[in-house]
């Protein structure tokens, strides 16, 4: 068996594994890296699927989906139902703003339909057969719908691939479904995101972001609250709505609809559906012709703000930092990992924010949480050490957290892999 690195090695984005037996060729995901500049895509030469696994929605996994549509690949794409109806969201929105901005893409709108068209349907948890494999899906606990992906060939190699996995539960999520540990691993792929950092305790970071969106609101400010449309934005509303404040808490951008599919598709895949529900029906949903209203509401009252995009680049957020960057009263309270070069990274780290042709010095707090989707460091060890692969091998990783964790690995006397891109692993 080979197992070619075809993106997300030694680095996190456009993660791309093929597995090839001797008798099928699959790929457990197929991302984008949106970085600054162009967005980078996997290595897909010489390529020729059987099926296409996916782990999550997320764009670093599925964002070069369309690719494999305009290069005539059609296979069959198989997720979790979840996964498919946030895909689409995700993947018609980039494309949206791929064209916004006048890029080149190598796909387009009819590419999207047809990788929708080909999607089958996975449950978690229920073993399904194809070729020379069986496969099943357990829920990663990273994201509503996300899986880790487990491959059993004849009993023989058994791989299992985390995706993107968080073991602890959140608001959102119940926490990674470890049960694949139980199969003896042959090959395990691991994600290693924060191979080299614990989180702070979740309960005391909840409580500390709390505070401050109460001290803002209590001066009559505004919290403005940048959050990544899937996930944290659901997640701050529903930490939000512990404060009962008497102002409205409203929700602008891509998060209302991410909201609206997570609510329609099966409850299993939420870890509270019923609260959900009941927090998004309190919160005041922002439409564009309205926002104007609701900026007055907010200038005169002050109140709480969640909007897109997570890292400043783009969407309505930004609309609320021109509001009011000038008030000392207010706060914009971060939610989420800033990638380097992003807006949010360059405020952050600079105090300084590029709005049209203006670089504004804004005066209103800024302070940053990190509640992160990811298995911190200790977690990840406990996934191998559970496993307890006969290989192991580390991937979607900046090169610090890779080398922490394989040190690590290899100090523990696990046959440890960490690929570059493109290269090939035998087993
Ligand atoms: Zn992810």
């Amino acid at each position: 068996m080979d197992i070619v690195f075809r993106g997300g090695a030694m680095e996190v984005g456009r993660s791309c594994i093929e597995v090839r037996s001797d008798n099928s060729n699959i790929l457990l995901d197929c991302g984008v890296k949106l970085s600054e500049n162009n967005p980078e895509y996997p290595i897909l030469n010489k390529i020729y699927p059987d099926a296409v696994f996916i782990s999550h929605a997320h764009l670093d996994h599925t964002g070069s989906l369309p690719i494999l549509s305009h290069l005539h690949l059609h296979c069959p794409i198989y997720s979790t139902s979840m996964t498919r109806a946030l895909t689409k969201e995700l993947l018609k929105d980039s494309l949206k703003i791929g064209m916004e901005e006048h890029r080149e893409l190598p796909f387009n709108k009819g590419d999207i339909n047809r990788i929708l068209h080909h999607h089958k349907n996975v449950e978690y948890g229920k073993t399904y057969f194809m070729r020379d494999f069986e496969y099943t899906f357990f829920d990663a606990g990273h994201i509503p719908g996300s899986a880790s992906i487990y491959l059993n060939y004849a009993n023989n190699r058994k791989v299992l691939y985390t995706g993107d996995i968080k073991l602890s539960k959140t608001r959102l999520t119940k926490g990674a479904d470890l049960s694949f540990c139980d199969n003896d691993i042959d090959v395990l792929i691991i994600e290693s995101t924060y191979g080299d950092k614990n989180h702070p305790d979740r309960k005391q970071l909840e409580k500390e972001f709390l505070n401050k969106v109460k001290e803002t609101v209590e001066r009559r400010g505004t919290a403005i609250i940048p959050a990544f449309a899937v996930d944290r934005s659901q997640e701050a509303i529903l930490m939000l709505s512990d404060l009962n404040l008497d102002n409205p808490i409203y929700l602008d951008g891509m998060g209302i609809k991410i909201t609206e599919i997570m609510l329609r598709q099966h409850p299993k895949y939420i870890r509270n559906h019923k609260k959900l529900k009941r927090v998004f029906l309190n919160t005041y949903t922002v439409e564009s012709d309205e926002r104007h209203y609701v900026m007055r509401d907010l200038k005169e009252n002050g109140g709480v703000v969640v909007s897109t995009a997570g890292m400043l680049n783009g969407g309505p957020v930004i609309k609320y930092i021109s509001n009011f960057w000038n008030d000392p009263k207010s706060s914009l309270i971060f939610t989420g990992y800033q990638v380097k070069n992003t807006a949010g990274r360059i405020l952050l780290e600079t105090g300084k924010f590029p709005i049209g042709e203006m670089v504004i010095k804004p005066k209103f707090e800024i302070s940053f949480y990190e509640f992160s989707a990811h298995a911190g460091m200790d977690e990840l060890r406990t996934v191998v050490k559970k496993a307890n692969p006969e290989n192991l091998i580390i991937q979607h990783g900046e090169e610090e957290p890779i080398n922490t964790f394989k040190e690590w690995a290899i100090g523990e006397g696990f046959n440890t892999f960490v690929p570059k891109l493109c290269d090939k692993i035998k087993i």
